[in-house]
């Protein structure tokens, strides 16, 4: 066989298999993406679930200073009525003290209305949650196995374009320039070999004389529908 064909031959073998690394490299990120872009949905619609619990969570705790506060009111003013004895301004604390204590007991009603709420909430809020981080740290996850992974794959393509070279510079430059070319259009199958009389690239039934001429594998023939190279494996 021509030498500069066998060439060809198997550099294309060696470049399917840089191709085929380098879409591994493609799909570990698209796979992210698209993982990204589900987390994103699942924080869209998680939000309002979030804000309501977060708002309720927040009123709770204001209802609970509310009631603090009043208490500290009310255990200032019981001081204050130890030492008062104008009957007017005793009544004057007194009446304030009731008027803290109704509030506190409605306070109270009303921290165990929301508390009955939240804990309503609190299985959509879990559940939420609970997803967002599963899709969070599976995301982690490939990152770091993407990492490693991507190193991996440019350590295998540095050792095939090193074994690359070995057929590049055996082979002369217009050749090459012709496999890069066809190459751009066909990227997997520049160079095909011929089956039943036909270009194993296109199918082009090909006439006699020239399957005679390819059989002799001693020049690079070309499809005249496709222009790959075409040979003959015997
Ligand atoms: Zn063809």
């Amino acid at each position: 066989m021509l030498k500069s064909l066998d060439a060809l031959i198997d550099l294309q073998k060696i470049d399917a298999e840089i191709h085929a690394l380098q879409q591994q490299t493609n799909s570990i990120d698209k796979d992210i993406e698209n993982r990204k872009n589900k987390l994103s949905v699942t924080e869209t619609e998680s939000g309002p679930i979030r804000d309501k619990y977060k708002d309720m969570e927040a009123s709770i705790s204001e209802n609970n200073l509310d009631i603090q506060t009043r208490e500290d009111r009310i255990k200032k003013l019981k001081e204050l009525l130890k030492d008062e004895s104008r009957p007017k301004e005793v009544a004057a604390i007194d009446a304030q003290i009731k008027t803290f204590s109704k509030e506190i007991n409605e306070k109270r009603e009303k921290k165990k209305r929301m508390e009955k709420d939240l804990e309503k909430m609190q299985a959509d809020f879990d559940r939420v949650n609970a997803l967002f981080e599963e899709q969070q740290s599976e995301i982690k996850n490939l990152e770091n196995t993407r990492t490693e992974r991507l190193k991996e794959i440019e350590k295998s393509i540095a050792a095939l374009d090193k074994q690359r070279t070995v057929y590049t510079t055996q082979t002369e430059q217009h050749i090459l320039d012709l496999y890069d070319t066809i190459r751009r259009k066909y990227p997997d199958n520049a160079i095909v070999s011929i089956n039943n009389n036909a270009c194993g690239g296109c199918y082009l039934t090909l006439p006699p004389q020239e399957v005679n001429n390819i059989m002799l594998n001693d020049k690079i023939n070309r499809c005249v529908q496709c222009g790959r190279v075409l040979y003959y494996i015997p």
